[in-house]
């Protein structure tokens, strides 16, 4: 396939293909955008089917980083690595240590840190060969949780800033007595409704597995709704913090919450699903904007001179960012996804 025709290659700096024949990796390395620094972004490693899959999913993901790290004002630009195989049969120390030097050799233009099947010790595997790996240590964490290197706690900080602006602009509200629906009582929808809890918000909560649920019963007083339930209650907010695609042609005509807010990936199905909330009145947090703590978690980690404070203060400019995204599509009469794109566009295009 050709990388420069193909349909997600939108203007790539740089596109590298590794074979270590000792180890057996083969892995793709995707630049999508330096202008403001450093292109930084997750290793996944995958079974894709083919090299051709493989090279779609790297494209589409860098991309995304580009569009993530302008819009929570770090330096960095966007960029991701996929190695195609098993995580569970065909990961070894030599293949990670291989990536390693893979990354080494860019000269520090890529920046790699955990995804999918990646983990914190594989990484420190590639930083036996490379400087340019982040995520292998913690030292600082949004929530005061022992730091462990996993983003959730500056993720749900985040997530939290960002609802609590939203609920401010749209319901001139504060969160006490404000109705919460979140989907999905994991990593970082548990620690979501904590800080909701503390708040005096009202939760409504639904997850497939019942461990975080009964948590939340016990001790933030939620009520438990059934899964298929949960993004049709008649409440204030919804916050997916599941899977993607939670917003989709099936689930649109049942909201009735004026607001969703949450840490999910790609939670509209489709882009234009943004113009369809707006017409229904719905103001929508575009998902990474307000999830984009735990990459400035991973941006602070790194750096020497951070602190706590110093990354929650960070985190917590996700709030006014939303707020700038919620007046300009106002002003404008465009759906909050499209102005998001934008603006993220206009920070990324100028050299930083
Ligand atoms: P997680 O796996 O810990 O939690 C997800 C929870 O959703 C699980 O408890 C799962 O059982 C539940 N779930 C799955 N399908 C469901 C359904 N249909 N209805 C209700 N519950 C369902 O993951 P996480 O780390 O909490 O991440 C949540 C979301 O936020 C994911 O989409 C992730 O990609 C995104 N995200 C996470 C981070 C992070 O730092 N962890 C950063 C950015 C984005």
């Amino acid at each position: 396939m050709s990388v420069f025709d193909h349909p997600e290659f939108d203007k790539h700096e740089h596109v590298a293909f590794c074979h270590d024949e000792a180890s057996g990796l083969k892995a793709i390395i995707a630049i999508h955008n330096t202008n403001l620094g450093p292109s930084l972004g997750g290793c996944r490693m995958w079974p894709y089917l083919n090299s051709a899959e493989a090279l779609t999913d790297v494209l589409r993901l860098s991309k995304g980083m580009t569009y993530k790290a302008a819009m929570a004002n770090l330096k960095q630009g966007g960029g991701k690595s996929v190695i195609i195989g098993d995580p569970r049969k065909n990961k070894t120390e030599d293949m990670m240590k291989a990536m390693g030097r893979f990354v080494e050799s860019l000269n520090g233009r890529y920046i790699t840190a955990e995804d999918s099947g990646i983990s914190v010790e594989n990484l420190q595997a590639m930083a036996t060969q490379s400087s340019h790996i982040a995520g292998t240590s913690a030292q600082y964490n949004a929530l005061g949780e022992t730091p462990t290197g996993n983003p959730a706690p500056s993720t749900a900080y985040g997530v939290f800033v960002g609802l609590k602006a939203t609920v401010q602009h749209v319901l001139k509200s504060d969160l006490n007595g404000v109705k919460v629906a979140i989907q999905g009582m994991g990593h970082v929808g548990y620690r979501l409704a904590k800080q909701l809890h503390a708040e005096g918000a009202k939760l409504y909560v639904a997850d497939i597995y019942p461990e975080g649920l009964a948590k939340a019963e016990a001790e933030l007083g939620a009520t438990i709704v059934a899964p298929e339930e949960i993004l049709t209650l008649p409440v204030d907010v919804i916050a997916p913090c599941a899977m993607g695609s939670s917003i989709n042609d099936e689930s649109l005509p049942d909201i009735q919450a004026k607001i969703i807010a949450g840490a999910a990936n790609n939670q509209l199905a489709r882009e234009s699903l943004g113009t369809a909330l707006k017409e229904k009145g719905i103001v929508y947090a575009p998902d990474y904007v307000i999830n984009a703590g735990g990459i400035i978690d991973i941006y602070h980690q790194k750096l020497d001179d951070s602190s706590d404070d110093a990354m929650r203060a960070h985190i917590a400019k996700i709030g006014d960012t939303l707020v700038e995204v919620y007046e300009r599509a106002e002003a404008e009469n465009r759906a909050t996804n499209l102005v998001a794109n934008q603006i993220a566009e206009e920070r990324f295009t100028t050299q930083g």
